[in-house]
């Protein structure tokens, strides 16, 4: 007798396909980088990738990662605390603490993680927290996690997070957490304002900078360095699988009693493996490299500013920002779609998205820029979308 959920976890497949939300994956019979191969073994320009600073199939990190296997094995077989912490960990806590100018770092397997774990042990019910309408799903999730009482304001609006803060005026301490880049329009967190709200309702803020470590701010120390509020920020969470290298892994930096707490409290991080050797080694020798010299940090950016206004140009409709995500407009979803397809067929790959990853009727393609795109690959993309935009005559 076949179990009757089974019947029904096929009718759900068959509805989310009828109704157009079915999310395929594109094999890549690749490394990542610029250029990808598909199955069918087109080689075609990679634009979807967080790889923001080229780093993912850098030969040097490469290496690294090799040598640290070499020297420190393949896997730890322990949590933290019993058996797997080894030199190397402590390294990277420290580079990465110094790094994001915070006095202590502790790391998970994944920034999904780090959120996961940072708010349980932090706020108890008489506490709140006050959250971003758009932050990431992790952070949702651990905000669920955790038992203080939930505020959420209007996205980056400075006054309906004031309102938010005089709404938990009774609660015994605020937390006020937002992504320090958005992810779908590529737009920067209003930090200063948030930190002077802070202060002056007497609030923390978190900053989860997934999408901004390693690329934005003048020497790529994130939004905090972009609005000069590093010491103004009390936790930032961010994840070691976008520009550092993209592999895996992620951490949260604060104040040092801070993260001696979550090492005690912190959930994900009590039970749950440690990261293996050869992405710590790896993602140190991308700290190294960041540290001596700006110059990806700069090439994206400049590399992103061309595309922006060489699409403004072109006549496209463009969400204003100041990173290297740059969001296409197309509104209607089954247009981003077409025009995500045809780029594809003149060798450039980006995606379509689509409602529920965003509002309905607010379709759009996103593009990311790497400071390893040459500028012959940026223009490229920028003549195959007008070539696109004009045969389905969508251009302004
Ligand atoms: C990507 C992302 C995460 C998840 O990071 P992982 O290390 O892949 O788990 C968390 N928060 C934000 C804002 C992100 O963009």
């Amino acid at each position: 007798m076949p179990k009757k959920i089974y019947e029904e976890i096929r009718e759900q497949l068959v509805s989310i396909k009828d109704a157009g939300m079915f999310k395929t994956e594109r094999v890549l019979n690749s490394a990542q980088g610029n250029e990808i191969t598909l199955t069918d073994g087109r080689i075609v320009t990679n634009f979807c990738a967080n790889n923001y600073l080229g780093l993912s199939n850098n030969p040097e990190v490469i290496k690294a990662a090799q040598k640290t296997m070499d020297d420190w094995g393949f896997g730890l077989s322990s949590v933290r605390f019993i058996c797997g912490t080894q030199d190397i960990h402590k390294q990277l806590e420290d580079k990465v603490s110094q790094f994001l100018g915070k006095e202590d770092t502790i790391l998970f397997s994944s920034c999904f993680d780090a959120n996961g774990g940072v708010f349980e042990p932090l706020l108890h019910p008489e506490s709140a927290v006050i959250s971003d309408a758009l932050n990431h799903a992790s952070i949702i999730d651990g905000v669920r996690l955790c038992k203080a009482k939930r505020f959420r304001f209007k996205h980056s609006d400075m006054e309906d997070l004031e309102e938010m803060l005089k709404a938990s005026h009774d609660c015994k301490y605020r937390l006020i957490v937002t992504d320090g880049v958005f992810s779908m329009d590529g737009d920067i967190a209003k930090l200063r304002e948030i930190c002077d709200l802070a202060d002056k309702y007497d609030a923390l803020v978190m900053v989860d900078d997934s999408h901004a470590t390693g690329y934005v701010g003048k020497t790529g120390r994130g939004t905090p360095e972009y609005w000069g509020v590093t010491d103004r920020v009390d936790i930032i969470t961010t994840t070691f699988g976008k520009a550092l290298g993209g592999a895996a892994g992620g951490c949260i930096s604060g104040q040092k009693d801070v993260i001696s707490l979550l090492r005690q409290h912190a959930r994900p991080y009590l039970f749950s493996n440690t990261i293996p050797p050869a992405i710590v080694g790896g993602v140190l020798k991308v700290l190294d490299m960041l540290t001596n010299s700006s110059k990806l940090v700069r090439k994206v950016k400049s590399s992103a500013d061309i595309f922006r206004q060489g699409m403004i140009d072109a006549g496209f409709d463009i969400v204003e920002g100041n990173t290297a995500i740059v969001s296409v407009m197309f509104y209607e979803e089954p247009l981003a779609i077409k025009v995500a397809d045809r780029l594809l067929e003149l060798g450039i790959y980006v995606i379509g998205f689509c409602f529920p990853v965003v509002p309905r009727g607010k379709a759009r393609i996103r593009v990311q820029i790497s400071a390893s795109h040459t500028e012959k690959e940026v223009q490229e993309c920028i003549a195959a979308f007008e070539k696109v935009g004009k045969e389905m005559n969508i251009l302004k």
